[in-house]
Protein backbone atom coordinates (compact mmCIF):
# COMPACT_ATOMS: atom_id res chain seq x y z
CA UNK A 1 0.00 0.00 0.00
CA UNK A 2 2.44 2.22 1.13
CA UNK A 3 5.12 1.27 -1.42
CA UNK A 4 2.45 1.75 -4.22
CA UNK A 5 1.66 5.29 -2.65
CA UNK A 6 5.48 6.31 -2.33
CA UNK A 7 5.88 5.35 -6.08
CA UNK A 8 2.85 7.37 -7.42
CA UNK A 9 3.84 10.62 -5.55
CA UNK A 10 7.59 10.30 -6.61
CA UNK A 11 6.61 10.41 -10.20
CA UNK A 12 4.05 12.99 -9.95
CA UNK A 13 7.00 15.10 -8.85
CA UNK A 14 9.18 14.09 -11.42
CA UNK A 15 6.97 14.90 -13.75
CA UNK A 16 5.69 18.24 -11.87
CA UNK A 17 9.42 18.99 -12.62
CA UNK A 18 10.14 18.28 -15.72
CA UNK A 19 6.90 20.56 -16.76
CA UNK A 20 8.53 23.16 -14.47
CA UNK A 21 11.93 22.83 -16.56
CA UNK A 22 14.36 21.26 -14.25
CA UNK A 23 17.05 18.67 -15.60
CA UNK A 24 15.46 15.58 -13.59
CA UNK A 25 17.78 12.96 -14.98
CA UNK A 26 19.95 12.84 -12.29
CA UNK A 27 17.41 12.51 -9.72
CA UNK A 28 15.76 10.45 -11.52
CA UNK A 29 18.98 7.99 -11.26
CA UNK A 30 19.37 8.79 -7.40
CA UNK A 31 15.52 7.51 -6.87
CA UNK A 32 16.12 4.09 -9.41
CA UNK A 33 19.51 3.77 -7.12
CA UNK A 34 17.74 3.71 -4.04
CA UNK A 35 14.75 1.72 -5.35
CA UNK A 36 17.27 -1.00 -6.28
CA UNK A 37 19.12 -0.94 -2.83
CA UNK A 38 15.96 -0.94 -1.20
CA UNK A 39 15.10 -4.34 -2.87
CA UNK A 40 18.59 -5.69 -2.30
CA UNK A 41 18.34 -5.04 1.35
CA UNK A 42 14.42 -6.19 1.33
CA UNK A 43 16.40 -9.93 -0.21
CA UNK A 44 18.96 -10.19 2.23
CA UNK A 45 16.42 -9.31 5.55
CA UNK A 46 16.46 -11.86 8.14
CA UNK A 47 13.23 -12.80 7.55
CA UNK A 48 12.78 -15.85 5.38
CA UNK A 49 10.10 -14.57 2.87
CA UNK A 50 7.63 -17.83 2.51
CA UNK A 51 6.14 -18.90 5.53
CA UNK A 52 6.12 -16.06 7.89
CA UNK A 53 2.70 -17.14 9.45
CA UNK A 54 3.96 -20.17 11.75
CA UNK A 55 1.37 -21.35 13.80
CA UNK A 56 -1.00 -24.26 12.22
CA UNK A 57 -4.78 -23.09 11.66
CA UNK A 58 -6.14 -26.32 11.45
CA UNK A 59 -4.39 -28.55 13.73
CA UNK A 60 -3.58 -31.95 11.40
CA UNK A 61 -3.72 -35.53 13.72
CA UNK A 62 -2.81 -38.71 12.72
CA UNK A 63 -6.47 -40.18 11.97
CA UNK A 64 -6.32 -38.04 8.81
CA UNK A 65 -3.48 -39.71 7.49
CA UNK A 66 -4.45 -42.65 5.26
CA UNK A 67 -2.46 -45.43 5.18
CA UNK A 68 0.95 -45.56 6.49
CA UNK A 69 0.06 -47.51 8.99
CA UNK A 70 3.56 -48.43 9.83
CA UNK A 71 5.40 -45.15 9.22
CA UNK A 72 2.50 -43.57 11.76
CA UNK A 73 3.57 -45.99 14.10
CA UNK A 74 7.01 -45.58 14.12
CA UNK A 75 7.16 -41.70 14.02
CA UNK A 76 4.24 -41.58 17.34
CA UNK A 77 7.22 -43.83 18.78
CA UNK A 78 9.76 -41.54 18.13
CA UNK A 79 7.41 -38.47 19.03
CA UNK A 80 6.70 -40.58 23.21
CA UNK A 81 10.42 -39.29 23.50
CA UNK A 82 9.05 -35.95 23.27
CA UNK A 83 5.71 -36.50 25.36
CA UNK A 84 7.56 -38.15 28.05
CA UNK A 85 10.67 -36.19 28.12
CA UNK A 86 10.80 -36.02 32.02
CA UNK A 87 10.91 -39.92 32.25
CA UNK A 88 13.85 -40.11 29.46
CA UNK A 89 15.38 -37.23 31.34
CA UNK A 90 15.30 -39.37 34.48
CA UNK A 91 16.90 -42.42 32.52
CA UNK A 92 19.38 -40.15 31.56
CA UNK A 93 18.55 -40.93 27.33
CA UNK A 94 20.10 -39.30 24.77
CA UNK A 95 17.11 -36.99 23.69
CA UNK A 96 15.95 -37.71 20.13
CA UNK A 97 16.30 -34.66 18.04
CA UNK A 98 15.86 -34.97 14.35
CA UNK A 99 14.21 -37.55 12.57
CA UNK A 100 14.13 -37.80 8.84
CA UNK A 101 10.93 -38.78 6.62
CA UNK A 102 12.02 -40.73 3.34
CA UNK A 103 9.90 -41.07 0.50
CA UNK A 104 8.06 -39.56 -2.86
CA UNK A 105 6.68 -36.85 -3.49
CA UNK A 106 2.85 -36.42 -1.93
CA UNK A 107 3.06 -39.16 0.10
CA UNK A 108 2.18 -37.51 3.23
CA UNK A 109 5.42 -36.14 4.76
CA UNK A 110 4.51 -33.12 5.74
CA UNK A 111 1.01 -34.08 6.64
CA UNK A 112 2.80 -35.83 9.62
CA UNK A 113 5.27 -33.60 10.51
CA UNK A 114 2.03 -31.44 11.61
CA UNK A 115 0.45 -34.31 12.69
CA UNK A 116 3.54 -34.40 15.27
CA UNK A 117 3.19 -31.10 16.38
CA UNK A 118 -0.28 -31.71 17.46
CA UNK A 119 0.60 -35.15 19.16
CA UNK A 120 3.12 -33.24 20.94
CA UNK A 121 1.23 -30.39 21.63
CA UNK A 122 4.42 -28.10 19.76
CA UNK A 123 4.23 -25.49 18.07
CA UNK A 124 5.07 -26.09 14.35
CA UNK A 125 7.47 -24.17 11.74
CA UNK A 126 7.82 -25.26 8.31
CA UNK A 127 10.84 -23.90 5.80
CA UNK A 128 11.62 -25.46 2.94
CA UNK A 129 15.44 -26.52 1.89
CA UNK A 130 14.92 -24.15 -1.36
CA UNK A 131 14.53 -20.62 0.81
CA UNK A 132 18.01 -21.12 2.21
CA UNK A 133 19.61 -21.14 -0.74
CA UNK A 134 20.38 -17.80 -1.72
CA UNK A 135 22.77 -15.92 -4.27
CA UNK A 136 24.30 -13.67 -1.26
CA UNK A 137 27.00 -15.73 1.37
CA UNK A 138 25.71 -15.97 4.73
CA UNK A 139 21.78 -16.06 4.25
CA UNK A 140 21.18 -19.17 4.20
CA UNK A 141 22.70 -19.86 7.33
CA UNK A 142 21.06 -16.81 9.08
CA UNK A 143 17.91 -18.27 7.87
CA UNK A 144 18.89 -21.37 9.59
CA UNK A 145 19.47 -19.22 12.66
CA UNK A 146 16.34 -17.22 12.36
CA UNK A 147 14.33 -20.43 11.99
CA UNK A 148 15.22 -22.25 15.45
CA UNK A 149 15.13 -18.55 17.33
CA UNK A 150 11.63 -18.17 15.54
CA UNK A 151 10.85 -21.08 17.35
CA UNK A 152 11.64 -20.72 20.52
CA UNK A 153 10.02 -17.20 20.30
CA UNK A 154 6.88 -18.79 18.71
CA UNK A 155 6.42 -22.04 21.64
CA UNK A 156 7.12 -18.96 24.75
CA UNK A 157 4.60 -17.01 23.23
CA UNK A 158 2.13 -19.42 23.08
CA UNK A 159 2.90 -21.15 26.23
CA UNK A 160 4.58 -24.29 24.57
CA UNK A 161 7.68 -26.63 25.86
CA UNK A 162 8.04 -27.87 22.84
CA UNK A 163 8.37 -26.72 19.02
CA UNK A 164 8.62 -28.86 15.58
CA UNK A 165 10.64 -27.20 13.01
CA UNK A 166 9.81 -28.73 9.73
CA UNK A 167 12.58 -28.75 6.89
CA UNK A 168 10.92 -29.73 3.25
CA UNK A 169 13.08 -31.03 0.79
CA UNK A 170 16.84 -30.87 3.23
CA UNK A 171 18.60 -32.59 0.41
CA UNK A 172 18.92 -28.72 -1.26
CA UNK A 173 21.22 -27.99 2.17
CA UNK A 174 21.34 -31.13 3.27
CA UNK A 175 23.81 -32.93 -0.02
CA UNK A 176 26.69 -34.34 0.58
CA UNK A 177 29.65 -31.31 1.55
CA UNK A 178 31.75 -29.91 -0.90
CA UNK A 179 29.54 -30.88 -3.66
CA UNK A 180 28.40 -27.88 -4.96
CA UNK A 181 30.87 -25.55 -6.24
CA UNK A 182 28.85 -23.15 -3.73
CA UNK A 183 29.94 -22.51 -0.66
CA UNK A 184 26.60 -20.91 0.30
CA UNK A 185 25.12 -24.65 0.97
CA UNK A 186 27.60 -25.68 2.91
CA UNK A 187 27.41 -22.91 5.39
CA UNK A 188 23.68 -23.38 5.72
CA UNK A 189 24.34 -27.36 6.32
CA UNK A 190 26.84 -26.34 8.69
CA UNK A 191 24.51 -23.76 10.59
CA UNK A 192 21.83 -26.40 11.31
CA UNK A 193 24.51 -28.96 12.36
CA UNK A 194 25.50 -26.33 14.89
CA UNK A 195 22.07 -25.66 15.65
CA UNK A 196 21.32 -29.07 16.64
CA UNK A 197 24.45 -29.91 18.27
CA UNK A 198 23.27 -27.12 20.66
CA UNK A 199 19.93 -28.62 21.90
CA UNK A 200 19.78 -30.65 25.03
CA UNK A 201 17.12 -32.22 26.73
CA UNK A 202 17.09 -29.42 29.65
CA UNK A 203 16.81 -26.63 27.02
CA UNK A 204 13.17 -25.22 26.93
CA UNK A 205 11.18 -25.31 24.72
CA UNK A 206 12.66 -28.43 23.26
CA UNK A 207 13.10 -28.18 19.80
CA UNK A 208 12.47 -31.36 17.58
CA UNK A 209 13.57 -30.94 13.80
CA UNK A 210 11.71 -33.21 11.03
CA UNK A 211 13.04 -33.08 7.74
CA UNK A 212 11.70 -34.35 4.53
CA UNK A 213 13.44 -35.44 1.69
CA UNK A 214 12.84 -37.85 -1.04
CA UNK A 215 16.72 -38.71 -2.05
CA UNK A 216 18.20 -39.56 1.43
CA UNK A 217 21.39 -41.26 -0.81
CA UNK A 218 22.94 -37.90 -1.17
CA UNK A 219 22.37 -36.78 2.73
CA UNK A 220 25.81 -36.12 4.05
CA UNK A 221 26.45 -38.24 6.22
CA UNK A 222 27.48 -35.82 8.90
CA UNK A 223 23.45 -35.12 9.03
CA UNK A 224 22.88 -38.88 10.12
CA UNK A 225 24.69 -39.41 12.68
CA UNK A 226 23.46 -40.06 16.35
CA UNK A 227 22.45 -36.69 18.25
CA UNK A 228 21.22 -35.77 14.72
CA UNK A 229 18.82 -37.26 12.46
CA UNK A 230 19.26 -40.41 13.73
CA UNK A 231 15.78 -41.66 12.76
CA UNK A 232 14.57 -42.37 9.72
CA UNK A 233 10.97 -43.27 8.67
CA UNK A 234 10.46 -44.45 5.03
CA UNK A 235 6.69 -43.17 4.23
CA UNK A 236 5.80 -44.97 0.80
CA UNK A 237 3.67 -44.58 -1.72
CA UNK A 238 0.70 -46.20 -0.11
CA UNK A 239 -0.55 -50.15 -1.39
CA UNK A 240 -4.52 -50.66 -2.30
CA UNK A 241 -5.94 -50.58 1.53
CA UNK A 242 -3.53 -47.60 2.17
CA UNK A 243 -5.51 -45.84 -0.59
CA UNK A 244 -8.53 -47.29 -0.06
CA UNK A 245 -7.89 -45.64 3.56
CA UNK A 246 -7.05 -42.29 1.86
CA UNK A 247 -10.28 -42.15 -0.20
CA UNK A 248 -12.50 -42.78 2.67
CA UNK A 249 -10.75 -39.76 4.39
CA UNK A 250 -10.93 -37.65 1.93
CA UNK A 251 -14.41 -38.72 0.55
CA UNK A 252 -15.63 -37.78 4.23
CA UNK A 253 -18.80 -34.73 3.94
CA UNK A 254 -18.32 -34.89 -0.15
CA UNK A 255 -21.69 -35.82 -1.77
CA UNK A 256 -20.81 -39.20 -3.21
CA UNK A 257 -23.63 -41.00 -5.33
CA UNK A 258 -24.01 -44.36 -3.52
CA UNK A 259 -22.82 -46.12 -6.57
CA UNK A 260 -19.25 -44.66 -6.05
CA UNK A 261 -17.36 -47.92 -5.00
CA UNK A 262 -14.03 -46.56 -3.23
CA UNK A 263 -12.68 -49.84 -3.08
CA UNK A 264 -12.74 -50.37 -6.89
CA UNK A 265 -11.16 -46.61 -7.14
CA UNK A 266 -8.47 -47.81 -5.12
CA UNK A 267 -7.90 -51.26 -7.73
CA UNK A 268 -7.44 -48.51 -10.25
CA UNK A 269 -5.32 -46.33 -8.55
CA UNK A 270 -1.82 -48.20 -8.08
CA UNK A 271 0.90 -46.56 -7.99
CA UNK A 272 -0.95 -42.97 -7.33
CA UNK A 273 0.40 -41.19 -3.78
CA UNK A 274 -1.74 -39.57 -1.54
CA UNK A 275 -1.25 -36.06 -3.59
CA UNK A 276 -2.68 -37.22 -6.28
CA UNK A 277 -5.52 -39.22 -4.54
CA UNK A 278 -6.60 -35.61 -2.91
CA UNK A 279 -6.16 -33.82 -6.87
CA UNK A 280 -8.28 -37.19 -7.95
CA UNK A 281 -11.35 -36.10 -5.50
CA UNK A 282 -10.76 -32.65 -6.04
CA UNK A 283 -11.30 -33.13 -10.22
CA UNK A 284 -14.19 -35.31 -10.05
CA UNK A 285 -16.13 -32.59 -7.60
CA UNK A 286 -15.00 -30.12 -10.44
CA UNK A 287 -16.67 -32.51 -13.03
CA UNK A 288 -19.89 -32.57 -10.83
CA UNK A 289 -20.09 -28.70 -11.43
CA UNK A 290 -19.25 -28.54 -14.39
CA UNK A 291 -22.14 -30.95 -15.01
CA UNK A 292 -24.41 -29.20 -12.40
CA UNK A 293 -24.90 -32.01 -10.51
CA UNK A 294 -24.87 -32.58 -6.65
CA UNK A 295 -23.36 -35.78 -6.33
CA UNK A 296 -20.13 -37.18 -7.41
CA UNK A 297 -21.24 -39.99 -9.54
CA UNK A 298 -18.91 -43.51 -10.66
CA UNK A 299 -18.14 -41.32 -14.26
CA UNK A 300 -16.55 -38.51 -13.09
CA UNK A 301 -13.95 -40.21 -11.16
CA UNK A 302 -13.10 -42.50 -14.14
CA UNK A 303 -12.26 -39.22 -16.13
CA UNK A 304 -10.56 -37.65 -13.07
CA UNK A 305 -8.37 -40.47 -12.73
CA UNK A 306 -7.42 -40.61 -16.55
CA UNK A 307 -6.92 -36.12 -16.30
CA UNK A 308 -4.55 -36.78 -12.98
CA UNK A 309 -3.00 -39.74 -14.77
CA UNK A 310 -2.78 -38.41 -18.69
CA UNK A 311 -3.15 -34.66 -17.96
CA UNK A 312 -5.97 -32.43 -18.89
CA UNK A 313 -8.11 -32.88 -22.56
CA UNK A 314 -6.57 -31.22 -24.79
CA UNK A 315 -7.61 -28.92 -27.36
CA UNK A 316 -5.93 -31.05 -30.31
CA UNK A 317 -8.12 -32.15 -33.23
CA UNK A 318 -6.61 -35.22 -35.09
CA UNK A 319 -7.91 -35.69 -38.76
CA UNK A 320 -10.56 -38.35 -39.17
CA UNK A 321 -7.90 -40.68 -40.22
CA UNK A 322 -5.47 -40.28 -37.01
CA UNK A 323 -8.59 -40.39 -34.97
CA UNK A 324 -9.07 -44.15 -36.94
CA UNK A 325 -5.24 -44.68 -36.85
CA UNK A 326 -5.24 -43.89 -33.13
CA UNK A 327 -8.47 -46.10 -32.50
CA UNK A 328 -6.36 -49.20 -33.65
CA UNK A 329 -3.40 -48.80 -32.46
CA UNK A 330 -5.37 -48.16 -28.78
CA UNK A 331 -8.02 -51.84 -29.26
CA UNK A 332 -4.59 -53.23 -30.24
CA UNK A 333 -3.32 -52.49 -27.02
CA UNK A 334 -6.41 -53.73 -25.23
CA UNK A 335 -6.80 -57.18 -26.88
CA UNK A 336 -3.16 -58.37 -25.88
CA UNK A 337 -3.79 -56.87 -22.68
CA UNK A 338 -7.06 -58.80 -22.11
CA UNK A 339 -5.37 -61.82 -23.71
CA UNK A 340 -2.68 -61.73 -20.73
CA UNK A 341 -5.00 -61.15 -18.04
CA UNK A 342 -8.69 -61.33 -18.73
CA UNK A 343 -10.38 -58.25 -16.80
CA UNK A 344 -7.56 -56.27 -17.10
CA UNK A 345 -8.71 -53.27 -19.57
CA UNK A 346 -10.86 -50.68 -17.65
CA UNK A 347 -11.53 -48.68 -20.42
CA UNK A 348 -10.07 -47.34 -24.30
CA UNK A 349 -10.48 -43.65 -24.86
CA UNK A 350 -9.43 -41.51 -27.98
CA UNK A 351 -10.15 -38.20 -26.52
CA UNK A 352 -6.12 -36.34 -26.58
CA UNK A 353 -5.12 -35.81 -23.10
CA UNK A 354 -1.94 -34.87 -22.31
CA UNK A 355 0.50 -35.98 -25.14
CA UNK A 356 -1.41 -39.07 -25.66
CA UNK A 357 -3.72 -38.93 -28.72
CA UNK A 358 -5.69 -41.97 -26.68
CA UNK A 359 -5.12 -44.70 -24.17
CA UNK A 360 -5.90 -47.57 -22.47
CA UNK A 361 -6.50 -47.95 -18.78
CA UNK A 362 -5.35 -51.23 -17.09
CA UNK A 363 -6.79 -52.39 -13.67
CA UNK A 364 -4.11 -53.53 -11.97
CA UNK A 365 -4.49 -56.81 -10.24
CA UNK A 366 -3.15 -56.32 -7.07
CA UNK A 367 -0.33 -54.20 -5.71
CA UNK A 368 3.20 -56.17 -7.22
CA UNK A 369 6.65 -56.07 -6.04
CA UNK A 370 7.56 -58.96 -7.92
CA UNK A 371 7.34 -59.79 -11.48
CA UNK A 372 8.47 -62.86 -13.24
CA UNK A 373 9.69 -63.54 -16.33
CA UNK A 374 6.31 -64.06 -17.85
CA UNK A 375 4.68 -61.21 -16.73
CA UNK A 376 7.38 -59.22 -18.06
CA UNK A 377 7.19 -60.48 -20.80
CA UNK A 378 3.47 -60.31 -20.79
CA UNK A 379 3.50 -56.40 -20.90
CA UNK A 380 6.28 -55.90 -23.39
CA UNK A 381 3.70 -57.80 -25.50
CA UNK A 382 1.08 -55.26 -24.81
CA UNK A 383 3.34 -52.43 -25.50
CA UNK A 384 4.08 -53.41 -28.45
CA UNK A 385 0.92 -54.19 -29.69
CA UNK A 386 -0.60 -50.88 -30.52
CA UNK A 387 1.78 -50.26 -33.09
CA UNK A 388 1.76 -53.76 -34.21
CA UNK A 389 -1.71 -53.49 -35.09
CA UNK A 390 -1.40 -50.58 -36.71
CA UNK A 391 1.58 -52.63 -38.63
CA UNK A 392 -0.84 -55.36 -39.73
CA UNK A 393 -3.94 -53.58 -40.32
CA UNK A 394 -2.39 -50.36 -42.35
CA UNK A 395 1.10 -51.99 -43.68
CA UNK A 396 3.06 -49.53 -41.69
CA UNK A 397 3.29 -47.85 -38.32
CA UNK A 398 3.37 -44.34 -37.33
CA UNK A 399 4.62 -41.93 -34.75
CA UNK A 400 2.10 -42.81 -32.11
CA UNK A 401 4.27 -45.61 -30.53
CA UNK A 402 7.28 -43.66 -29.21
CA UNK A 403 6.21 -44.22 -25.25
CA UNK A 404 5.34 -47.53 -25.94
CA UNK A 405 8.41 -48.11 -27.06
CA UNK A 406 10.19 -46.44 -23.94
CA UNK A 407 8.39 -48.37 -21.71
CA UNK A 408 8.97 -51.79 -23.31
CA UNK A 409 13.01 -51.16 -23.61
CA UNK A 410 12.52 -50.11 -19.81
CA UNK A 411 10.64 -53.57 -19.07
CA UNK A 412 13.22 -55.48 -21.40
CA UNK A 413 16.47 -53.80 -19.55
CA UNK A 414 14.85 -54.88 -16.25
CA UNK A 415 14.86 -58.81 -17.28
CA UNK A 416 18.50 -58.36 -18.39
CA UNK A 417 19.74 -56.78 -15.09
CA UNK A 418 17.33 -59.19 -12.99
CA UNK A 419 19.14 -61.37 -14.46
CA UNK A 420 15.85 -63.18 -16.45
CA UNK A 421 17.42 -62.83 -19.69
CA UNK A 422 19.33 -65.42 -21.77
CA UNK A 423 22.63 -64.50 -20.88
CA UNK A 424 21.43 -65.26 -17.18
CA UNK A 425 22.77 -63.84 -14.11
CA UNK A 426 24.64 -60.46 -14.45
CA UNK A 427 26.08 -57.64 -12.26
CA UNK A 428 24.54 -54.64 -13.41
CA UNK A 429 27.58 -52.42 -12.56
CA UNK A 430 30.12 -54.73 -14.36
CA UNK A 431 27.68 -55.22 -17.53
CA UNK A 432 29.40 -53.57 -20.61
CA UNK A 433 26.61 -51.00 -22.58
CA UNK A 434 26.67 -53.21 -25.83
CA UNK A 435 26.09 -56.38 -24.39
CA UNK A 436 22.98 -54.80 -22.49
CA UNK A 437 21.54 -53.33 -25.29
CA UNK A 438 22.64 -56.29 -27.76
CA UNK A 439 20.16 -58.32 -24.93
CA UNK A 440 17.47 -55.64 -24.84
CA UNK A 441 17.53 -55.68 -28.67
CA UNK A 442 17.15 -59.62 -29.04
CA UNK A 443 14.11 -59.39 -26.12
CA UNK A 444 12.64 -56.75 -27.83
CA UNK A 445 12.48 -58.11 -31.26
CA UNK A 446 11.66 -61.70 -29.74
CA UNK A 447 8.51 -59.80 -28.42
CA UNK A 448 7.53 -58.12 -31.32
CA UNK A 449 7.27 -61.29 -33.09
CA UNK A 450 5.18 -63.31 -30.26
CA UNK A 451 2.83 -60.23 -30.20
CA UNK A 452 2.13 -60.10 -33.95
CA UNK A 453 1.11 -63.57 -33.57
CA UNK A 454 -1.23 -63.00 -30.62
CA UNK A 455 -2.63 -59.73 -32.58
CA UNK A 456 -2.92 -61.67 -36.28
CA UNK A 457 -6.12 -64.00 -36.04
CA UNK A 458 -7.76 -60.66 -34.46
CA UNK A 459 -6.95 -57.85 -37.06
CA UNK A 460 -10.13 -57.62 -38.53
CA UNK A 461 -12.08 -57.79 -35.72
CA UNK A 462 -10.07 -55.04 -34.71
CA UNK A 463 -10.04 -52.56 -37.53
CA UNK A 464 -14.15 -53.68 -36.84
CA UNK A 465 -14.31 -52.26 -33.21
CA UNK A 466 -12.25 -49.37 -33.57
CA UNK A 467 -15.14 -47.83 -35.71
CA UNK A 468 -17.11 -48.11 -32.64
CA UNK A 469 -14.30 -46.64 -30.77
CA UNK A 470 -13.98 -43.64 -33.28
CA UNK A 471 -17.99 -43.53 -32.57
CA UNK A 472 -17.93 -43.38 -28.78
CA UNK A 473 -14.80 -41.57 -27.83
CA UNK A 474 -14.79 -44.05 -25.21
CA UNK A 475 -15.64 -47.53 -24.34
CA UNK A 476 -15.86 -49.08 -21.00
CA UNK A 477 -13.77 -52.57 -20.70
CA UNK A 478 -17.40 -54.29 -19.97
CA UNK A 479 -18.36 -53.82 -23.72
CA UNK A 480 -15.10 -54.51 -24.66
CA UNK A 481 -14.87 -57.69 -23.15
CA UNK A 482 -18.65 -58.40 -24.68
CA UNK A 483 -17.22 -57.39 -28.22
CA UNK A 484 -13.94 -59.48 -27.52
CA UNK A 485 -15.45 -62.54 -26.52
CA UNK A 486 -17.58 -62.85 -29.83
CA UNK A 487 -13.84 -62.26 -31.69
CA UNK A 488 -12.43 -64.79 -29.86
CA UNK A 489 -15.22 -67.46 -30.65
CA UNK A 490 -15.26 -66.79 -34.04
CA UNK A 491 -11.05 -67.09 -34.29
CA UNK A 492 -11.16 -70.11 -32.58
CA UNK A 493 -13.72 -71.55 -34.85
CA UNK A 494 -11.63 -70.62 -37.80
CA UNK A 495 -8.11 -71.74 -36.38
CA UNK A 496 -10.45 -75.83 -36.30
CA UNK A 497 -10.66 -74.78 -39.35
CA UNK A 498 -7.53 -73.46 -40.87
CA UNK A 499 -4.55 -75.16 -38.66
CA UNK A 500 -1.91 -72.78 -38.29
CA UNK A 501 1.03 -74.44 -39.03
CA UNK A 502 3.48 -74.28 -36.47
CA UNK A 503 2.57 -71.01 -34.95
CA UNK A 504 2.64 -69.38 -31.32
CA UNK A 505 -0.84 -70.88 -29.64
CA UNK A 506 -3.01 -67.22 -29.39
CA UNK A 507 -4.38 -67.85 -25.58
P1 LIG B 1 4.70 -34.77 0.95
O1 LIG B 1 5.11 -33.81 2.01
O2 LIG B 1 5.08 -36.19 1.26
O3 LIG B 1 5.12 -34.36 -0.41
P2 LIG B 1 2.13 -33.82 1.64
O4 LIG B 1 2.02 -34.15 3.07
O5 LIG B 1 2.52 -32.42 1.32
O6 LIG B 1 3.12 -34.81 0.93
O7 LIG B 1 0.77 -34.21 0.93
C1 LIG B 1 0.10 -33.31 0.08
C2 LIG B 1 -1.40 -33.51 0.18
O8 LIG B 1 -1.75 -34.80 -0.27
C3 LIG B 1 -1.92 -33.44 1.60
O9 LIG B 1 -2.25 -32.15 1.93
C4 LIG B 1 -3.13 -34.35 1.56
O10 LIG B 1 -4.24 -33.68 1.06
C5 LIG B 1 -2.75 -35.39 0.54
N1 LIG B 1 -2.17 -36.58 1.18
C6 LIG B 1 -0.94 -37.09 0.95
N2 LIG B 1 -0.73 -38.21 1.65
C7 LIG B 1 -1.86 -38.44 2.35
C8 LIG B 1 -2.26 -39.44 3.27
N3 LIG B 1 -1.45 -40.47 3.60
N4 LIG B 1 -3.51 -39.36 3.80
C9 LIG B 1 -4.32 -38.35 3.46
N5 LIG B 1 -4.00 -37.37 2.61
C10 LIG B 1 -2.79 -37.40 2.05
MG1 LIG C 1 5.32 -31.78 1.19
ZN1 LIG D 1 0.33 -47.13 -27.52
Amino acid sequence: MIKEWVIGVGVAVLIFLLILGYNVLPLFFLVALSVALWVMLDRRSMIPPAHREPAVRHPVTFDQIGGQEHAKRELMEALDFLRYRDKIKALGIRPLKGILLTGPPGTGKTLMAKAAATYTDSVFLAASGSEFVEMYVGVGAQRVRDLFRRARMLAKKENKDSAIVFIDEIDVVGAKRGQHSHQEYDQTLNQLLTEMDGMSTTQSPFILVIAATNRPDILDAALLRPGRFDRQIRVDLPDKDGRLHILKILAEGKPLSPDVDLEHIARETYGFSGAQLEALVNEAAIIALRNDKKVIEPWMFRDAIDKVLMGEKTGRKPTDEELARVAVHEVGHAVVSELMRPGSVSHITIAPRGNALGFVRQIPDTDRYLYTREQLEQQINIALAGCLAEELHYGNRSTGAQNDFVQASRLARTMVVCGLSRIGIVDEEHLPESVLDTEIRHILSEQERVTRELLRPYIQDIAAFAKTVVERESVSGDEFRAWFARARQTAQDESHRLPLAGATAAT
